[in-house]
């Protein structure tokens, strides 16, 4: 199950390789060890210096001065979601129960980059799953998001790679997963001074089958 859980997530080889030898065997660069973070940290640095050249700016005044550090810097945090590792994000907090009505976690606040424009996109995740006989523990359900929401992403593709990591560690009888976004890619570019939601949505199990418990998860999104 834990092979399955890494290539669902996309989860890098080379990452999880973490301290093993064989951190270069795919060919590409690997993040892996402390000179290779700050090799990839001098070369993120160097691109933004490249971009703040070519807009027409100066790189080298007072307040752009500092400025590649810190890009490199908060990307370390706002794509951490690459170097997550999924196993551990869930070890021990897979309790067992008798318990098989909905479990609805909702509001779950998320920040994530839109991998067209590099640009932020956020809103809320929600998320309800019926047990068969485990059930996780309710700080885990936000730490799933924010390992999907912390790498370039489509909303659309977060929205499944929620349900289907839920799917994989409880094997419950259905999940449901609706994600809420507003996208500064389209907020911020064109005229259109209308911003609207994208809703998207993905089921799976039970929830895929009976309209009713959809129905019933979506009424309580709206109280
Ligand atoms: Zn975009």
């Amino acid at each position: 199950m834990i092979d399955a859980i890494k290539e669902l997530n996309g989860f890098h080889k080379h990452d999880y390789q973490n301290g093993h030898a064989n951190g270069h065997s795919n060919g590409t660069a690997a993040h892996t060890h402390t000179a290779d973070k700050a090799e990839s940290k001098a070369e993120i640095e160097t691109a933004v210096r490249t971009i703040l050249t070519n807009v027409g700016e100066d790189p080298d005044r007072e307040g752009l001065v500092g400025t590649p550090d810190r890009i490199a810097r908060m990307y370390d945090e706002i794509l951490a979601g690459y170097t997550t590792d999924p196993v551990k994000l869930v070890n021990g907090a897979l309790f067992d129960v008798d318990y098989d009505d909905p479990v609805i976690v909702k509001e779950i606040e998320y920040f994530s980059m839109c991998e067209h424009h590099m640009l932020p996109f956020f809103g809320r995740a929600h998320i309800a799953y019926i047990p068969s006989d485990k059930v996780i523990g309710l700080s885990k359900i936000p730490r799933i998001v924010e390992m999907f929401a912390r790498r370039l992403q489509v909303q659309e593709r977060m929205t499944r790679q929620i349900a289907e990591m839920i799917d994989e560690v409880l094997q419950p009888q259905g999940v449901a997963v609706v994600v809420e976004g507003s996208h500064m890619c389209s907020m911020m570019r064109g005229v259109k001074k209308e911003h609207p939601r994208m809703m998207t949505s993905y089921m799976i199990g039970k929830y895929k089958e009976d309209k009713d418990l959809r129905r019933e998860f979506m009424d309580q999104l709206r109280k």
